[in-house]
C-alpha cells in the first residue's frame, strides 16, 4: 500500500514517527503552516519557521525515502495580528519560489473575528495574485458549522477562484456536503480525541464517496498519531474496499489535488494485476 500523508506537521515529530510512517507506506507528506500553541510575536520567527519547512524537513524526511512538501501562511489564531500579518504575507512569495512549497495554508477562521477575516481574505488574494493553491482550517467543533458556513461565505466574494484549488480541511459530518456541493475538495482529519475517527471518516467516505475527498492525521504537538490514517486505511479495507479504491483514496486523491501545482511530481497509480496470481 502506497500512502500519502496530506496533512502533517513534521516539525512536532521525532525521526521514528518518519521511520515508522516510511515502513507502513508512506511516501510523501505535506506540511501546512500552523500554530506553535503560542502567539510568535516577530515575522522573522516566521520566516525561520519557513526556512525549517521547506528546507530542513525535506532532508530529514529523505533520510527515510519519503518527501516533503510544505505550505506556508499566517493561521487563524496569529491573523489576529494584522502588522504581523502584513509583514509576512510581504515576505510569503519569496517562498512560493522554493520548489517544495505547494501554496497558501492553513489559512482560514478560528473565533471568526474581524481581524483573522481580514487576515484570511488578504491571503486568499495573495494565493491568487501568485497562482497558489490554498488549503483552508475549520474551526473546532463549537464554531465548526458557523466557522464552515462564514468560510464559503468569504470564499464566494472572490468570483476569480477556482473552487477545485481549494482544499477546505476538518470537515466532518455536519460540514462535508456543503464544501462538496460548493464545488470544493474536503479534507477529513483523523485525530485520536478530537475531530474525526478512522470509523466516521470511513461512514463518510461510504454515504459521498471520494471525489475531491482527502484524509488526513494532521499530527502536531498536541494529542494526535499519524498512524490514524493507518486505522482509517484499515477500517475501509475491511469494509470491503478493494486495492485500487485504497489507493485512489490514500495515495491518488492528493496527487490529483496537489498535482495542480506544478512543485508535485508524484503521480497517481493505478493496480494491474499479475496475470501469475489471477
Ligand atoms: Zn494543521
Amino acid at each position: 500500500m502506497f500512502i500519502i500523508q496530506p496533512h502533517y506537521h513534521a516539525i512536532a515529530r521525532t525521526a521514528q514517527d518518519y521511520e515508522r510512517m516510511a515502513m507502513s507506506g508512506v511516501v510523501a507528506v505535506a506540511e501546512p503552516a500552523f500554530w506553535a500553541g503560542f502567539d510568535r510575536d516577530y515575522p522573522e520567527t516566521f520566516l525561520d519557521y519557513f526556512k525549517q519547512i521547506t528546507e530542513f524537513e525535506p532532508t530529514r524526511a529523505a533520510q527515510y525515502g519519503i518527501r516533503h512538501f510544505s505550505w506556508v501562511a499566517v493561521n487563524p489564531k496569529e491573523a489576529e495580528n494584522p502588522e504581523l500579518t502584513d509583514a509576512v504575507c510581504a515576505e510569503m512569495p519569496k517562498y512560493f519560489k522554493n520548489k517544495n512549497v505547494l501554496g497558501v495554508g492553513e489559512i482560514g477562521l478560528h473565533k471568526s473575528t474581524p481581524n483573522e477575516i481580514a487576515g484570511f481574505e488578504q491571503q486568499i488574494q495573495l494565493a491568487l495574485d501568485h497562482d497558489q493553491l490554498i488549503l483552508i482550517h475549520t474551526p473546532h467543533l463549537n464554531d465548526k458549522l458557523h466557522g464552515t458556513k462564514k468560510t464559503l461565505e468569504i470564499l464566494e466574494n472572490f468570483s476569480d477562484l477556482d473552487r477545485k484549488r481549494v482544499w477546505i480541511d476538518h470537515v466532518e459530518e455536519h460540514t462535508v456536503k456543503m464544501v462538496l456541493d460548493a464545488g470544493y475538495w474536503a479534507g477529513m482529519t483523523l485525530y485520536p480525541q478530537t475531530k474525526m475517527t478512522g470509523e466516521r471518516a470511513a461512514d463518510i467516505l461510504e454515504m459521498y464517496g471520494w471525489d475531491r475527498m482527502l484524509v488526513n492525521s494532521s499530527a502536531d504537538w498536541g494529542p494526535s498519531d499519524p498512524f490514524t490514517l493507518q486505522e482509517c486505511v484499515m477500517e475501509c479495507r475491511r469494509r470491503g474496499l478493494d486495492r485500487q479504491e485504497l489507493l485512489d483514496i490514500f495515495h491518488n486523491n492528493p496527487c490529483r489535488f496537489l498535482s495542480q501545482c506544478p512543485n508535485w511530481d508524484i503521480a497517481p497509480i493505478k493496480v494491474v494485476d499479475d496475470p501469475l496470481t489471477t
